[in-house]
């Protein structure tokens, strides 16, 4: 989105219906189409096909959809998403070669004075004989480890502390920032450099309240175009100005309900603040089990925002 038009909005996707594999190709190709054919080429602030579909309507975009594929979608197949973060550590694969999740903050890979991340990977590639993943979360996972090889970049992992990363917050495993200044010519604020602090600061109202284990999503970016998926987050930073950020809450964990704004241009001292009382409210009035977004909508921070085009009302 970008701030003050509130014609644009970020949005989740619409299901449609079920295409079966050797559908797809067709199915993707005439999406394709209809967006060349009907997208916005006026306005390039909402030329996306998430405004075409709201200005056309979703039943139009399928009955033309099925029309352009020669054949018509399947119901909706039943599905359930449980978390749209990702599950660190080690997993095996059925043909018995194991994979090994790691958290990489900011997705910048690195050597630092105290953390060479960066060489450590470099030795375990030297040994490797599976491959690398990039995670939608900035996160790596080491895939297709041979048997013979787990001891060895286990131990190489352990010796440049990778895996004692996992032992970092919830909140933190669970962080997400666009690298905005100083590479993004569009930024109006830092976001990659700036966050891995910011969660020291919130993690400190966690571990006080014994919220260091929760897993909690945070996001934030450096411009509304929302890079790192910010409208996703349970807590939620978007940078107006240099220091000053738009805060959002009451996203879902599990990524089907888009989060709210809460309060606008605050600086560090003002973030602190605001989220102080909520965290400490989330640790003594929680329901078992209930999640920090949806903990923001019952207690009334923000109303739940239910659509695209509700997320500025
Ligand atoms: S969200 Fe904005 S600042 Fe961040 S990378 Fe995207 S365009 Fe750049």
């Amino acid at each position: 989105m970008t701030f003050g038009m509130p014609e644009t909005y970020p949005r989740l996707a619409s299901m449609l219906g079920f295409v079966s594999r050797e559908n797809i190709i067709k199915a993707v190709e005439s999406i394709v189409t209809i967006q060349r054919d009907w997208g916005n080429r006026e306005n390039r602030k909402v030329s996306r096909m998430k405004y075409t579909i709201d200005r056309v309507g979703l039943d139009v975009f399928k009955e033309e959809l099925e029309k352009r594929m020669g054949f018509a979608l399947q119901p909706i197949a039943p599905y359930l998403f449980t978390r749209s973060g990702d599950v660190f550590g080690w997993s095996q694969n059925v043909d018995g070669t194991h994979n090994v999740l790691l958290f990489i903050e900011g997705g910048r890979v690195k050597d630092t004075e105290n953390y060479l991340l960066k060489t450590a990977l470099r030795k375990v590639a030297e040994i490797h004989d599976g491959d690398f993943l990039v995670t939608g979360n900035q996160n790596l996972q080491i895939r297709g480890i041979s048997e013979k090889n787990k001891l060895i970049i286990q131990l190489l992992l352990d010796h440049y502390k990778v895996l004692p990363e996992l032992n970092k917050t919830g909140l933190r495993l669970n962080s997400i920032a666009c690298v905005a200044l100083p590479t993004c010519s569009l930024a109006f604020a830092e976001a990659e450099r700036y966050l891995p602090s910011l969660i020291d600061k919130i993690d400190e109202l966690l571990i006080v309240n014994g919220l260091e284990k929760d897993e909690i999503i945070i996001r934030m970016t450096g411009c509304p175009n929302g890079c790192g998926r910010p409208y996703l987050g349970e807590i939620s930073f978007v940078g107006k100005s240099p220091g000053y950020y738009n805060l959002y809450l009451g996203a879902a964990f599990n990524g089907e309900r888009l989060n709210k704004l809460y309060k606008e241009m605050l600086d560090e001292e003002n973030i602190l603040n605001e989220l102080r009382p909520i965290i400490e409210r989330y640790a003594k009035e929680r329901f078992e089990g209930e999640r920090f977004g949806d903990f923001t909508i019952r207690k009334g921070y923000v109303k739940a925002t239910t659509y695209g085009l509700n997320f500025h009302t």
